[in-house]
């Protein structure tokens, strides 16, 4: 059985006030064990408040993004230890708008997801097609060329890593990917983590759908088999609609 999870990705958004407040509600309606693993990811600034706002909470921190190096001239960047050190258990690594917007290699996120593991975090690596890719009908073999720096890690390491499948075309843009859609990705991740793993680490990996997850979609979504949650972009930076999500999720746990 997979623990499903949902995560909120904050991105560039939310100040010191709307953090202390998001994480307040949050925290009032999720006080109890829930049956879903929840985990935000607000800004570089702010994790070490988050972090102590969430200490002791169902919640759990990420960042966004990281270093591949652990410390140095590298003006501008945060390394794993840092994020460690302020309480961050997970980080996103290959976000579509890093691979776009600041043109991360598939090199460079092989290399920040082994820096992430040797410190001990849980990586979410994201991978997904463009609209073009997609109307190409080449979707499968994107995904796969993004996934094929893991076959350079170990099992362990493997345990410890959350995927999510986020077409680009749905990131922020109120289209979703069809559960039947979404679920032939996810079911195609899966089979590629079996071929290169085994049954037993592609039986527990969790694969996250992310693309306009809202709490209209989420219920059909979940009831995929291969779908284990959701990566949520903007619906996440509202305590009522990132509840909803939540408890949506909940509903679709079998006991
Ligand atoms: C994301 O940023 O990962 C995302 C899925 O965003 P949105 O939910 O806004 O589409």
């Amino acid at each position: 059985m997979r623990t499903p999870m949902i995560a909120g990705n904050w991105k560039m958004n939310n100040g010191f006030a709307e953090t202390r407040e998001l994480i307040g509600e949050l925290n009032r309606k999720f006080s109890c064990k829930i049956k879903v693993s929840i985990a935000i990811f607000p800004s570089f600034p702010y994790l070490y408040e988050s972090s102590r706002l969430l200490d002791g909470k169902a919640i759990r921190l990420g960042a966004q993004n990281l270093h591949w190096e652990t410390k140095g001239a590298f003006t501008g960047e945060v390394s794993s230890m840092m994020l460690r050190d302020v309480g961050c258990e997970y980080v996103i690594v290959g976000h579509s708008e890093r691979r776009h917007i600041f043109k991360e290699s598939d090199e460079q996120i092989l290399l920040k997801l082994k820096a992430a593991l040797q410190a001990g975090l849980h990586p979410i690596l994201c991978v997904g097609e463009t609209l073009a890719e997609r109307e190409k009908g080449s979707m499968e073999q994107v995904v796969r060329a993004q996934l094929k720096g893991l076959s350079e890690l170990t099992p362990e390491e493997i345990t410890n890593l959350v995927l999510a499948y986020e077409p680009v075309w749905a990131i922020g843009t109120g289209k979703t990917a069809s559960p039947e859609a979404a679920q032939n990705m996810h079911a195609f991740i899966r089979r590629w983590i079996r071929k290169q793993f085994g049954n037993y680490l592609s039986d527990k990996m969790i694969i996250l759908y992310g693309g306009s997850v809202k709490p209209e979609n989420i219920r059909e979504l979940m009831d995929r088999p291969d779908i284990d949650g959701a990566l949520v972009g903007g619906a996440s930076l509202n305590a009522d609609s990132f509840s909803a999500i939540i408890q949506g999720a909940c509903e679709t746990v079998k006991e």
